[in-house]
Parts: C-alpha cells; sequence; structure tokens
C-alpha cells in the first residue's frame, strides 16, 4: 500500500483550529486536495491564543509520525511528574510519576506548550504539505447539498465533502443536527487560561522553588469547588495557570472568550479562599481568557444525511474546558479520518467512510470525554467526607513511599493508562478497513462480477437465438 488514496478528492475543513490544521496536514498526508476557512485573520490568532496546552502521549506520537518532532521539542517541555497541593492551604499531598516504562510503551512523550506554538507548528506544517488555508474567512451556512459553504463575503465554494472542525459554537454542527447542542447545554463551573513570567516566578523567593524540581513538574491544586494546574512551557519563558472557580451567580451566563483580554481583577476575585503562591501567581499574570466549562451530552448524529458533511474535534464531542485530552482528541481524530480516506477508489465510498468515522471515533471520546468530566470533579471536590477521604487516601500513599495514583506494571491505572495512551489512532482505521471497508469492497467487487457474467451469459444466449 503506498498510503496515497487512489482517487483524491476535494476537502473544505470549517475551522483552522488544532482540529482543522490537523486534518489539512493528515489528508494532504493521502493526498487530498484541502481548503481551510478560519475565521480569524494570522494577526488576530497570534494577539488571542496566549495560553498553555499538554500534550499527552496518545497524541504526541501522531504529530511525531508526521514528522513534526523537531518542531514541536523546540516549544515544549518533556515532563514526567505531577505534584499535587491543597488549594486553599498550599499543603504537599504527594507525588505521582509516569514511569519511564508506561512512557516507552506508549511510543510519546508528555509534552507542554503554548497552544500558539502548537497552532503554528501545525499551521506550517498544513501549508508545507500544500493544503490552502485562509484565515480571515467566516463560513455563514453549509449544506450537504451541494456540498456547499457560504462564506461572509457572500462567495459560495463547492466541495466533494465538508468537514466541520469549528469548534463548540459549530456551524456544521448546527447544520447536521439542527441545533446548537453546546450552546443549550448548561455551564457548571469557569475556566480561566491564563500564563506568568518565567522571570518574575524565579525573581519571588515563594515562586522560585517551582523551577528547581528534578524533573518537569505539573503542579496541580485540590480545592472545594476550585482547582487549578500549572506547569512550565517551552519556548517562551512562562508558566501556564489554569483555574476553574464555581460559577460567578447560580444561572448567570458569562460570554465564552477564549481570546483572552480579560481583566486581570475579575480572575483574581474568583480566587476564593487560596494559598498563598496561587495567589502570587495571579497577580503577576498576563490577562486570562475566560472559557465556560459545560458537560454536554453526546452528539448523536456526526454525518449529515446527504453523506456528504462532518464533524469532528470539539464540534463533535466538546470536552470540558482545559481538559488534559482536549488537543489530543482532535488530532487523533484527523488520523483515523485521513486513514479511512487514503482507501478511496470511489466517490461511493464517502458516505460509508463518514459513517465508519464516527463508528471508530464515537465510544473512544466519549469515554475520554468521562474521564475528563470525573477528573475535574476529583480536582473541584466540594468539601466534605468523600474529599476527606480523597485527601486521607493521598496522604497514606505518600507516607509509605507510595506515588499518589498508584502504579507499577500490576496496577489497575496501568491498565486504564494502555488503553489511554497506547491507542494507536492509525491503526484503528487501518483495523477496521481490514475487517470491514475490504469485506464490503470484495461484497461489491463480487456483485459487479456476478453482474456481468449474466450480462454475458444472456448476450451469449440472444446470439445463439439469432
Ligand atoms: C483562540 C483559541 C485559544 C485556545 N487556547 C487554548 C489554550 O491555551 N489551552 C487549551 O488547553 N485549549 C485552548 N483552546 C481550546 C483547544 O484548542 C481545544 O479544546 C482543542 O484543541 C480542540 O480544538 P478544535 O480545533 O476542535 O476547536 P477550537 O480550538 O475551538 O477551534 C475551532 C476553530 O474554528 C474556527 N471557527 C469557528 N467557527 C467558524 C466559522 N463559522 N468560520 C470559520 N472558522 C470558524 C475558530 O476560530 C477556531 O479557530 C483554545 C481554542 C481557541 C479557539
Amino acid at each position: 500500500m503506498s498510503g496515497k488514496a487512489e482517487l483524491t478528492i476535494n476537502f473544505i475543513v470549517v475551522g483552522g483550529g488544532i482540529a482543522g490544521l490537523a486534518c489539512a496536514i493528515a489528508l494532504r498526508r493521502v493526498g487530498h486536495h484541502v481548503i481551510v476557512l478560519e475565521q480569524y485573520s494570522d494577526a488576530d490568532v497570534l494577539k488571542m491564543s496566549h495560553g498553555g496546552i499538554r500534550l499527552p502521549p496518545n497524541v504526541s506520537k501522531v504529530l511525531f509520525h508526521w514528522g513534526l518532532e523537531h518542531e514541536l521539542r523546540k516549544l515544549s517541555i518533556t515532563s514526567s511528574a505531577m505534584e499535587v497541593e491543597i488549594y486553599e492551604t498550599g499543603e504537599f499531598i504527594g507525588t505521582h510519576r509516569w514511569e519511564e516504562e508506561v512512557l516507552r510503551v506508549t511510543g510519546g512523550d508528555f509534552l507542554f506548550l503554548h497552544h500558539v506554538g502548537l497552532r503554528q507548528v501545525l499551521y506550517n506544517a498544513a501549508i508545507a504539505a500544500g493544503a490552502e488555508v485562509r484565515t480571515g474567512t467566516t463560513v455563514t451556512s453549509v449544506s450537504g447539498e451541494g456540498p456547499r459553504v457560504t462564506l461572509a463575503s457572500g462567495e459560495t465554494l463547492l466541495a466533494d465533502v465538508i468537514v466541520g472542525a469549528d469548534g463548540c459554537s459549530s456551524v456544521v454542527q448546527q447544520a447536521i443536527v439542527g441545533r446548537n447542542v453546546s450552546a443549550a447545554a448548561p455551564y457548571q463551573s469557569l475556566f480561566y487560561n491564563t500564563t506568568v513570567p518565567g522571570a518574575l516566578m524565579r525573581a519571588d523567593p515563594q515562586l522560585a522553588p517551582f523551577f528547581k524540581e528534578p524533573v518537569e513538574t505539573m503542579f496541580v491544586w485540590l480545592g472545594n469547588n476550585r482547582s487549578a494546574v500549572a506547569f512550565r512551557m517551552g519556548g517562551k519563558d512562562e508558566f501556564a495557570l489554569h483555574l476553574w472557580v464555581p460559577p460567578r451567580q447560580k444561572g448567570l451566563s458569562d460570554d465564552d472568550c477564549w481570546g483572552g483580554g480579560l481583566d486581570l481583577k475579575e480572575m483574581r476575585r474568583q480566587l476564593g479562599e487560596c494559598e498563598p503562591r496561587l495567589l502570587k501567581m495571579t497577580k503577576l499574570a498576563a490577562t486570562p481568557a475566560r472559557v465556560q466549562v459545560k458537560m454536554v451530552p453526546p452528539i448523536e448524529d456526526w454525518v449529515d444525511e446527504h453523506g456528504r458533511m462532518v464533524i469532528m474535534g470539539e464540534a463533535a464531542h466538546p470536552l470540558p474546558a482545559g481538559s488534559l485530552q482536549g488537543g489530543a482528541m482532535a488530532v487523533e481524530d484527523a488520523a483515523v479520518f485521513a486513514r479511512l480516506f487514503s482507501h478511496l477508489r470511489d466517490k461511493d465510498q464517502i458516505s460509508t467512510f463518514l459513517h465508519a468515522f464516527q463508528d471508530l471515533r464515537e465510544d473512544r471520546c466519549a469515554s475520554v470525554v468521562h474521564t475528563e468530566q470525573c477528573n475535574l470533579y476529583f480536582q473541584m471536590m466540594p468539601a466534605g467526607p468523600q474529599q476527606e477521604q480523597r485527601d486521607q487516601d493521598m496522604r497514606a500513599k505518600t507516607a509509605q513511599g507510595e506515588s499518589v495514583f498508584g502504579g507499577g506494571e500490576a496496577s489497575e491505572q496501568w491498565e486504564q493508562l494502555k488503553e489511554l495512551w497506547g491507542y494507536d489512532a492509525e491503526d484503528e482505521a487501518d483495523d477496521w478497513w481490514v475487517k470491514w471497508g475490504l469485506l464490503r469492497e470484495r461484497a461489491k467487487q463480487r456483485s459487479l462480477d456476478m453482474e456481468a457474467e449474466m450480462n454475458t451469459t444472456r448476450l451469449s444466449c440472444l446470439h445463439l437465438r439469432a
């Protein structure tokens, strides 16, 4: 197998975020034509996204496989440890180390970098691979008939397939499902996303120890309806700070604004009772972005009735804001999708491949979304007997010299991690092709052969009669 599709077709990808750009790279790798339409201009993007993103091994290995390891490592730090503390008091609860063996088996690394850095690496790779990326281009409507997209400028573009990688306010999701599922879901907490200059932290005696850990460490604070995560990033000398707090007031809605530019004081007002180091970090932080954290129910239809439009990334399976696996699920989607379309020989296969994509991805994504929701609950558990038990269990493990989340090859955690991080997106698509795709092709070929045979027999009968 050359890896390139026998038949190449035209894709329009709506949204040039992580999912859209990864999709463009992956589709170009198998030979298809791709146009990406992104509403923000390059200048807007640089101004907007300024937080940190974590790439777990299941995604870093896909990006390495696409030849992006060198570029990513230039902008990232590689982490292998986590330290847990109490949000309100700063009490040290324990540590967790990802064992080298776990990382080796999964084939990737834990990378921390700026969201804008990741986006730039993907953007450059998409252009280098031959995709056309039109920034500053807003899509106002889409239709599976055609299929076509209409731009804010009034221009209409046609393609063979439309991919909706347009995030939580997706116009493609709206066209397929008939409503915006994310917008309708109630919000449960607020997520603030900001960065803190490394130089300012190192100059502060209370914050300087964050830079003196023996290995690169992610810091997690567990609080009463609040939580925080901080980690050093590669590239620019900065720490990322993620903060989850309760909604400002029950029933009050806040605007989503990943772009940032929010008043720092607003974030600090939401801190509640918190330990002095966190308070200091928020005093030194850049203007944050604020996003609503929603628990969105699974979206049932990812493919439109004509079998020509599909959604992926946040548009298909929204995760709580700030999730560890947010970027990872978007890249895995792209890898599976393009691998399916590497088998394209005939336009009749398009609808089958779009439905196969949903079949292959929906259980994996639903399970990861559920895990992320549980993790967030664990981090923000309200004060009470359950929270006390959680903290006691972790303290006991630390007292025995163990990792707070257990570990070792015999543990349950090892099994879960193997499943989560060991997932190979492209293998999943290849397995589907071998199990189902080829069978369908052969069945179709057999029925065509039989039809041809019957036609030949009919013709020879006619000849005989004549
Ligand atoms: C500006 C921005 C900054 C972010 N910063 C961080 C961060 O610092 N840390 C973190 O963990 N996560 C961040 N995220 C979220 C993260 O990117 C996602 O959780 C995850 O990576 C999956 O991304 P996605 O590509 O599916 O969706 P998104 O990242 O939401 O990307 C969707 C893209 O589609 C574009 N789009 C939407 N509607 C239209 C339309 N009608 N026409 C054209 N284009 C459209 C959007 O502008 C956006 O670029 C950010 C998201 C955005 C949009």
